[in-house]
This record gives C-alpha cells, sequence and structure tokens, in this order.
C-alpha cells in the first residue's frame, strides 16, 4: 500500500489491489467435498493483468540496489543504448540501459519514452517510427494473456492518457538498416549511449534475466567437466568433449527410456562384465565366450560368438 501511494495511485484503486492480494478466501473442491475458505495473503493468478503490476512496483526498487559498477563491467559488449530523435522539434534523447535488457525491452523503452516526450510536449498529431515489429504487434495484441512484458502495458496506459488528451499518436513500423535516415540516425544517438550515457533507471520484465541465468549455469556446467574431466573420462574430455547450449539428444524425437538407454551405452554404464566388475559386482571384466576379452558392449554387439 505504502509503494501504491508513493507511485500516486489513487486510494480507491490501491485498496482494490490491496484487497485483491490480501483477502483472498480459497475453497477447495475434492471428491465433491468442499474444504475451505482458507485464508491467502500471497500470489495472484498466473497471468493477471494485477501480477504485472505488482511485479512492477515490487521491483521497481530493485535496480538502485544493484551498483553501477555493474554497468560498467558490461561496456565492453554487453550494455545497450537506446535513442529516440524528433526532426521537427530537432530534439533526442539516449540511454544506456542495464546490461541484461533483451531487444525487446530496449525497443519498448524507447518507444515508452518518446510517448512521455510527447505527452510532455502536447504535439496534437505525431508519427513514432520504430523497426521494432514484435513490439508494436504486442501493443496492437487484443489477447492480453499473450503480452509477457510489463513494458507493453505501460506503452497502453500512455496511449491511453494520450489519447485522453486528444493527442493523435501513431506507430509506425519501418525496416531497420535500409538506410532511412531518422532510424539511422537514431541508431547513430544509440551506440555511444551505450558507454557514454546515464543508466536509465527502469524496472525490466523478469523474463529479461532468463539469458544471464542461463548463461552463468552453461558456464560454470562447463567449467565442472573439465575440472571433473582431469580424472575422470579424461580420453572423452580430451577428444569428443565440446561446450554446448543444448544436450545432443535435444533434436532426437525419442522415448526418454531410448534416450536413457543410449546415455548408458555411451557412457560405460550396463549390465556387462566390464562395466559390473568396474563396481565389484563380478569377479572379472571377462566374456564367458573367452577369458582375454572383455564383455563390453563393443564385443557383444560386433565379435562375440554367444
Ligand atoms: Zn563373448
Amino acid at each position: 500500500m505504502e509503494d501504491l501511494r508513493d507511485l500516486g495511485v489513487p486510494y480507491p484503486v490501491a485498496r482494490f489491489i490491496y484487497n485483491s492480494t490480501a483477502c483472498k478466501n480459497i475453497y477447495f473442491k475434492i471428491n465433491g467435498e468442499v474444504i475451505g475458505p482458507r485464508t491467502s495473503t500471497v500470489g495472484l493468478p498466473q497471468g493477471s493483468i494485477l501480477s504485472l503490476i505488482s511485479y512492477s512496483v515490487y521491483t521497481r526498487k530493485l535496480i538502485p540496489l544493484i551498483p553501477n559498477d555493474c554497468g560498467s563491467k558490461s561496456e565492453s559488449d554487453n550494455s545497450a543504448g537506446c535513442a529516440y530523435i524528433c526532426p521537427s522539434a530537432n530534439f533526442s534523447r539516449s540511454w544506456k540501459i542495464f546490461s541484461h535488457a533483451s531487444i525487446f525491452s530496449i525497443e519498448a523503452i524507447a518507444i515508452l519514452y518518446t510517448l512521455d516526450y510527447i505527452l510532455q510536449s502536447s504535439f496534437s498529431k505525431s508519427v513514432i517510427f520504430t523497426d521494432s515489429l514484435s513490439v508494436l504487434q504486442s501493443v496492437a495484441s487484443p489477447c492480453p494473456n499473450t503480452i509477457k512484458s510489463s513494458l507493453i502495458f505501460l506503452i497502453r496506459n500512455r496511449l491511453a492518457v494520450l489519447a485522453k488528451f486528444n493527442l493523435t499518436v501513431k506507430l509506425e513500423w519501418i525496416p531497420g538498416h535500409k538506410g532511412i535516415s531518422g532510424n539511422e540516425r537514431a541508431d547513430a544517438a544509440a551506440k555511444p549511449a551505450a558507454t557514454n550515457a546515464n543508466l536509465l533507471n527502469i524496472p525490466l520484465p523478469h523474463s529479461d534475466f532468463y539469458h544471464s541465468a542461463v548463461k552463468d549455469l552453461n558456464d560454470s556446467c562447463h567449467a565442472w567437466i573439465l575440472a571433473m574431466g582431469n580424472s575422470k573420462g579424461v580420453h572423452y574430455t580430451q577428444c569428443f568433449y565440446k561446450q554446448r547450449k543444448k544436450p545432443w539428444f535435444a533434436s532426437f524425437n525419442a522415448r526418454r527410456e531410448w534416450i536413457v538407454s543410449l546415455c548408458r551405452m555411451r557412457s560405460n554404464h550396463y549390465a556387462l562384465n566390464a562395466s559390473l566388475a568396474c563396481k565389484n559386482i563380478t569377479d572379472s571384466a571377462s566374456c564367458p565366450c573367452d577369458p582375454t576379452v572383455e564383455e563390453d558392449l563393443n564385443h557383444v554387439l560386433w565379435n562375440c560368438p554367444r
């Protein structure tokens, strides 16, 4: 409630949001028997518009807690810039965006701040040209459930406010990197902003952080495999191992049992003497057909007469 009050949300709206989150009575129906009510104080139905608003409210103080040197660390290749230009007013603005932002978010933020500029300047008729078709499609989407970014709801909100003040705004798509002068100027303004401009303090959608979390997991897994490869599976690690984003069976349309069997065969974990003897389950690794030959998969498939 305090956060909502700080944001200037009218009291009846804040009270409605509070009641929606804090005073829910939940009933369970199991085999025809109704159990409850149980009062819940947390959570919102997934996909609810309120859950996106709540997320934005909860995280709006998060970014200032992230030290600025995170941004400077990423300056070499990760940081991004965004910019808009207004040729008729000979005006442009640009910002550095937090390095985790997706291209979608960067384009959405540029549109959002352009709408703010139009609102402040009270231009009666404006056209925003953007090369981000995906953002335009999200803004125009008739189905709120398909919208994954809270920034799109902020853009819709700004458009509604502009309409209320009779300020006409059109959003138009143009192809990027095709030599269109306004688009090229905006690109040229955005590039130096990635390193020189001030870091924009705006909460990003949580989905923007998935990529770095997956990359961190991938890198730590790669480092662990290399470390293990010094003492275990040395030959495999030196001759065959490659860092991959997806496992080797990602493109296989096969049942899980088959994948498991193939993994066991590839790693020499099967119920043949060569594998069982390593675990002291059998006394000898040799095949009953010939005491001088190991009973491994290669022998059983290609040489064993049994
Ligand atoms: Zn044999």
